[in-house]
């Protein structure tokens, strides 16, 4: 197939459901019949592999007849395009373009045999690594891949599951992925064996992967070295955020403060700070949520513990969020007077799809849920919404204390465990 090919790109990965050996062997086999040919056919387009599981609109590429390499520079004609990665500035006759995953156990059996059978073909061949993954890999499986792709061209890379020392040890490579637009780390803790301090870990942080110019897309989760050190770590990050996940974080007010005022969230389409307990200073979120208010689109406060203070301090930005999409408020602290207020403000929002309320803690006597009351209060709420527009997906939900489930209420009521009768 691959020889007979007459568009610039086959996306096989998005034609493949599951990795499978044999047709990547195939496929590659297919390549190196190309490469055999001394003169390229003239009838043959083709130039890119793309071995990328992701949902992939091969359809409209056949109809333009153009491949963007998506290595980060828009590309201007399709010779362009497919024959060289621009992140890479290698020339070369083929590329093939994917993503790797790197396991405690290792490599998968086909991501092994692609990095072999590219180590030999490096003159014909420019093998693209788009994405880069790892899961709590030991340090050496990690360092396997740095000297066989060429880091400029990954554009996403996510980190997790691994210790403040490894990221010390990997400071050179991280400082040549220049071209990242997205950035996940997530439980990169302190191992017991080793002591490194914080402090070096956020410098090497800040001076390599966070200095990278293209980073659009951040997400933070569950770092323990965020708290008190978020200025430090994103002080030389120079670009504009379309998304910023902090998750599990524990920022400190310090760390709020400087979030609130950093000039590189002015453009944020997406916020989501889940699991952050403010210790103080409500205005904080308001000042925050202002400042991302022309251009927001999804907001996810999930049980950032969050209570009548903070819903009154960001009531006045939120009436600004006008591309507001999704929010989501689930499992916060809130009276029904103010959760009535929220909702009028939330009314007005025409453009939600999705809106998540945690339920009034008057629904609760003590730990206990009342179930009549969340069944006849939910429905009055809902109320405030339909009077001004319909809502496409609203929910209400409350916690229960005694199973550990939760009791809800879209279109009618779901209940915990121990709610059912
Ligand atoms: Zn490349
Ligand atoms: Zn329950």
């Amino acid at each position: 197939m691959v020889p007979a090919w007459p568009f610039p790109c086959l996306p096989a990965g998005a034609l493949i459901e599951e990795p499978h050996l044999e047709t990547l062997k195939a496929l590659l086999e297919g390549l190196d019949v190309m490469t055999a040919q001394k003169v390229p056919s003239e009838k043959s387009n083709f130039r890119v592999l793309d071995l990328r599981d992701v949902p992939h609109d091969f359809w409209s590429i056949w109809a333009t007849e153009s491949y963007e390499g998506d290595c980060s520079v828009p590309v201007t004609t399709q010779e362009q395009a497919v024959k060289t990665c621009p992140a890479s500035g290698e020339e070369t006759r083929f590329m093939v373009v994917t993503e790797f995953k790197i396991m405690k156990k290792g490599f998968n059996e086909c991501d092994e045999y692609l990095l072999e059978w590219a180590q030999g073909r490096r003159n014909v061949i420019h093998l693209c690594c788009n994405k880069l993954r790892s899961w709590n890999s030991t340090l050496h499986l990690a360092s396997s891949i740095w000297g066989q792709v060429n880091l400029g061209c990954i554009r996403e890379l996510q980190l997790s599951e691994w210790c403040l020392e490894f990221i010390q040890d990997i400071e050179f490579h991280l400082g040549t992925m220049t071209n990242l637009h997205k950035l996940m780390l997530e439980e990169i803790r302190n191992s017991y064996n080793r002591a490194t301090s914080v402090e070096s870990t956020i410098k090497v942080l800040a001076s390599t992967v966070f200095r990278a110019q293209h980073i659009r897309y951040l997400c933070l989760n569950d770092l323990c070295l965020l708290r008190n050190n978020l200025e430090k770590l994103f002080r030389n990050l120079d670009t504009r955020l379309e998304t910023l996940s902090i998750a599990s974080c524990w920022l400190s007010q310090a760390d709020l403060d400087y979030l609130a005022h950093w000039p590189n969230i002015c453009e944020l389409k997406h916020l989501s700070l889940r699991d952050f307990i403010p210790e103080s200073c409500p205005e904080l979120l308001g000042v925050l949520l202002k400042r991302v208010a022309s251009t927001l689109q999804t907001l996810d406060l999930e049980q950032c513990g969050l209570n009548d203070c903070h819903f009154n301090a960001i009531l006045p930005a939120l009436s600004h969020c006008s591309h507001l999409t999704k929010i989501n408020f689930y499992y916060n602290n809130i009276s029904l007077v103010v959760l009535k207020k929220l909702l009028h403000h939330t009314a007005k929002l025409s453009q939600l799809t999705e809106e998540l309320y945690p339920a009034p803690r008057e629904c609760y006597e003590e730990v206990i849920i009342l179930r009549d009351r969340f069944e006849q209060l939910c429905p009055e709420l809902l109320d405030i919404l339909r009077a001004q527009r319909q809502p496409k997906a609203v929910s209400l939900a409350i916690p229960c204390f005694q199973c550990g489930h939760s009791c809800y209420y879209d279109l009618e009521a779901r209940f915990c465990l121990c709610q059912q009768v």
